[in-house]
């Protein structure tokens, strides 16, 4: 039998904002962790994007939040750590589209890209909800800017990733000023002894779930490797392929920024339409590139 979002117990504000958004069915990551995140249990989830997995904790962290915080202080009641900035505003969007009838909810995102100003003073009125990534702007937690007395919700997006782009310290030091007793939600992709290792450190009793989603089959794509001979060799064959009639977009990646930024020059040059993406960008610019690539 397929559930109905309308069996949790969730309040009515969210149940039509579920409505809105058009889904009929939980999926199962949302059919196994709702249930558990509205008893209180601390989660280990494994899952990737396009699972639902956002919805499944965003939901009922939203039902949380819709009644008054029992505690007092400042600070967030939800935070929200995901590798990247991107997928932390793909998130916020989402917040967005479930708080809909919850007007009262405020959020503030920190991170590179938005003026240092701009978000210390959104953090001085009242909030409910901060997204962060854990590299930059750590130092608003060591200056006394942000603390989570708070903090009833954690959740930790693509732990996995997290650890790769090498956020194991700063993840720790913010672990480290969050309050003992609240609920942790931990998600990634994969569990590997270090991810593994972390989640132990994060989580108390922790209800697991994994989720095979059909997303990341990608059963139509074929993958092919290559071995070049050096660079002149490597970038005639990046061209040869980048100017197939049948490729209308293509990611490429490199090994650093500046040969990102290389590359674009270098492709350009040739008349090939491209643009970079990587961390030393501007916000502004980043989310240029991407809308591009969206337009095609
Ligand atoms: P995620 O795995 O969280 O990145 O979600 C993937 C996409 O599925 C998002 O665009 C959601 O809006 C959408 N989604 C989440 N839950 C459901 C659901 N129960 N039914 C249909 N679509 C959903």
């Amino acid at each position: 039998m397929t559930m109905l979002f309308t069996e949790f117990s969730f309040i009515p504000e969210i149940i039509r904002s579920i409505k809105d958004a058009g889904y009929k069915n939980p999926s199962p990551i949302q059919e196994q962790a709702i249930p558990e995140i509205l008893n209180g249990n601390d989660i280990r989830g494994s899952a990737r994007t396009g699972s639902g997995k956002t919805a499944a904790f965003l939901l009922p962290a939203l039902h949380r939040l819709a009644t008054t915080s029992p505690l007092s202080g400042k600070g967030p009641r939800l935070l929200i750590l995901s590798p990247t900035r991107e997928l932390g505003s793909q998130i916020a969007a989402q917040v967005e589209k479930y708080s809909k009838y919850l007007p009262k909810i405020k959020s503030v995102c920190i991170g590179g890209g938005v003026p240092y100003h701009k978000q210390l003073s959104k953090m001085k009125k009242p909030y409910d909800i901060l997204f962060a990534t854990p590299g930059r702007r750590l130092d608003f937690i060591k200056k006394g800017k942000i603390s989570f007395p708070r903090l009833e919700v954690f959740i930790v997006d693509e732990a996995d990733r997290m650890l790769d782009m090498g956020f194991i310290d700063p993840l720790k030091r913010v672990l480290a000023a969050t309050p003992e007793d609240k609920q942790t939600l931990f998600f990634s992709a994969t569990f590997g002894r270090k991810v593994s290792e972390l989640s132990n450190l994060m989580l108390q009793n922790p209800v697991d779930i994994a989720i095979e989603s059909d997303a990341p089959k990608h059963e139509n794509i074929e993958q092919k490797l290559y071995y070049t001979n050096g660079l002149p060799h490597k970038k005639s064959l990046l061209t040869h392929f980048l100017s197939t009639e049948e490729i209308d977009n293509i990611i490429v990646f490199t090994s650093t920024k500046v040969h990102a930024n290389e590359l674009v020059i270098e492709l350009r040059e040739e008349g090939l339409n491209a643009a970079a993406l990587h961390g030393d960008m501007h916000q502004r610019k980043r989310t240029d590139t991407i809308n591009k690539m969206r337009r095609g």
